[in-house]
């Protein structure tokens, strides 16, 4: 039967498709005996989920290839080791055996049981593996409850969930998921900056989805108004198919602007740069006209894997955007680990109390020896390549800045001795996306050579609302006075000290902020291509004399109602 659920649209794209449910990780099953006559038939449903789980994954690891294939390989080998685990396996029979316990509960009794020897671990690695082996039961788990149909199909997968972490994106869309439907997650997550950067739709916050849907029901997501709609009727289908031709046409009329510049209506030209994760993200950046790359967020290069990058491959992939962008800027980022960026390596601490708050950013980087220094010395010496500036994350103090330009000069120093060829000026950078670092901006301005203000968590840092909490994604909104304030206040300051500033928080890449953001004064944007040449239509409509005049009355608002009478008008 149709029904309808309205989640908020993460990552746009209309997709139909199957259903495929992954039930979540803490399995919440409920203590369940079975009676002694019943135990064989029980022991023979878990074999025969296990061996589902197994055909699963050597199917999935045939059908890999391209880039990720061997990253992804790898993660599969280990899960599949897992499976064939004897300690996991006995464990489950004794339960069902002697324990007559039901399957579900004896795999959740097992999860908890090998768990609690991994985390007792000194070794954050080992600690970390506690999500592979919720991964390989969660997995037995779904398919324990799997109704007996074919699950192949030619539409592909929709993936619903109750959530997704940014590191297993890439391998869900490698193994031909289409779209993915989640219980929780927020729009501004990294798993949503992410699925947009690799133009995966995707719908949060719809808590229904994982109640009502099951395996092999057809979805139609709309990941721009982040709506499921459950076994669609023909108008629904037929409304897909229009709304899929419509955003063809559009993408084919917006395609013309790609050597247009980007200039008001009074003929000020803006420069947009290019949020970039990847090299295929550098490369739609390059052909779209981007002025360069803005923000090249380095975490990634970290997530999904079990070792660090060494300073060659990080070389290698900085030296990549560089020759990429062809002379343009490129502006990397130093390692932005911690929050919701975990990586399996160890180095982000786990199970902080208040991770938004924690070891992340720059104090991470300052914190691990050899750690910034190695990723200084990998960038510099892709600055030899083309034109390159280094931005600082999560920046709070001048101490912080102090100290990557005092480890800075000295790499510099060394690379140079060593015989390296590195550019002359390596511009240094600092996020402006912690309040104190905006407040106290005055009193370092001058030590730092250019600013890049992180709308994404300048706002949750400034309102006290999580950007991950999707019960607060109501009160997640750059459209309050306390952060348009601040915004102005720091592009003035750098201005007047002629410092180059960027928004490059998902808010620079929504069309619909272009007149505000201008209004600020704002001429430096930073966002992802996907909507790069929607801005760029938004601007080239936009008379910025009119907008500056308007500024005032913009900066009187007193509520976000006010803001948005403001854009209205
Ligand atoms: C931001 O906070 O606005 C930002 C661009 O950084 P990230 O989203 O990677 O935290
Ligand atoms: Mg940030």
């Amino acid at each position: 039967m149709r029904q309808e659920f309205q989640g908020h649209g993460a990552s746009r794209g209309s997709a139909l498709g199957r259903a495929r449910v992954r039930l979540p990780h803490a399995l919440e099953v409920a203590e369940e005996r079975i009676g002694h006559d019943q135990v064989e038939a029980e022991l023979a449903r878990l074999h025969v989920a296990i061996d589902t789980v197994r055909n699963e994954m050597h199917t999935l690891r045939d059908r890999l290839h391209g880039a990720l294939a061997h990253e992804v390989g790898e993660f599969l080998d280990l899960h599949t080791l897992l499976l064939d685990d004897p300690e996991l396996l006995h464990g489950l029979d004794e339960l069902i055996r002697s324990g007559h316990y039901a399957a579900d509960y004896a795999l959740r009794l097992q999860r908890d049981r090998i768990a609690s020897v991994f985390e007792a671990m000194d070794d954050a690695y080992f600690r970390s593996r506690v999500d592979d082996i919720d991964q390989v039961i969660g997995r037995i788990h779904a398919a324990l409850h799997r109704r007996d149909h074919d699950t192949s199909g030619v539409a592909g997968e929709i993936l619903v969930t109750d959530n997704v972490a940014p590191a297993e994106l890439a391998q869900l869309q490698a193994q031909g998921v289409m779209a993915i439907v989640t219980a929780a997650g927020s729009t501004l997550s990294h798993s949503a900056i992410l699925a947009r950067s690799l133009h995966l739709p995707l719908v949060v916050g719809t808590a229904q989805a994982l109640l009502k849907i099951n395996d092999g029901d057809a979805l139609v997501v709309d990941g721009a108004t982040g709506t499921v709609i459950l076994e669609p009727n023909a108008e629904d289908l037929r409304s897909h198919r229009t709304r899929t031709r419509e955003l063809a046409r559009e993408r084919k009329q917006l395609h013309r602007l790609r050597r247009e510049p980007t200039r008001t209506l009074d003929g000020v030209d803006i420069k947009l740069y290019a949020n970039a994760e990847s090299r295929e993200d550098v490369a739609e950046a390059h052909s779209l006209g981007a002025a360069g790359v803005g923000l090249y967020r380095t975490e990634f290069l970290f997530l999904q894997r079990n070792e660090l990058p060494d300073e060659d491959e990080q070389f290698r992939v900085y030296r990549d955007v560089v020759l990429g962008m062809t002379g343009r800027m490129v502006t990397i980022r130093t390692l932005d680990l911690g929050a919701d960026k975990a990586d399996k390596t160890g180095l982000a601490l786990r199970d902080e109390p208040n991770p938004a708050l924690g070891v992340r950013g720059v104090r991470l980087s300052l914190a691990r020896d050899g750690l910034l220094e190695t990723q200084l010395r990998a960038i510099l010496r892709a600055s030899g390549y083309g034109p390159v500036r280094i931005l600082v994350p999560m920046v709070s103090s001048a101490e912080e800045m102090r100290r990557v330009r005092e480890l800075l000069n000295r790499v510099a120093a060394d690379l140079r001795r060593q015989g390296q060829e590195i550019a002359d000026d390596v511009p240094l950078g600092a996020m402006i996306e912690v309040p104190a670092a905006a407040i106290a901006l005055p009193g370092y301005i001058n030590t730092i050579d250019f600013l890049s203000i992180g709308t994404n968590d300048l706002v949750q840092y400034l309102l006290a609302v999580d950007r991950n909490n999707e019960a607060l994604s109501e009160l997640y909104t750059p459209l309050h006075p306390a952060v348009l304030r601040v915004i102005r206040d720091v592009i003035r300051l750098a201005q007047a000290r002629g410092k180059p500033v960027a928004v490059c928080g998902e808010m620079a890449g929504d069309a619909s902020f272009a007149p505000l953001l201008l209004a600020l004064g704002l001429e430096e944007f930073s966002l992802h291509p996907a909507t790069l040449l929607e801005l760029r239509r938004a601007i080239r409509s936009l008379d910025l004399s009119v907008l500056r005049k308007r500024a005032p009355a913009l900066l009187r608002a007193r509520d976000r109602a006010g803001i948005e009478a403001w854009l209205r008008g």
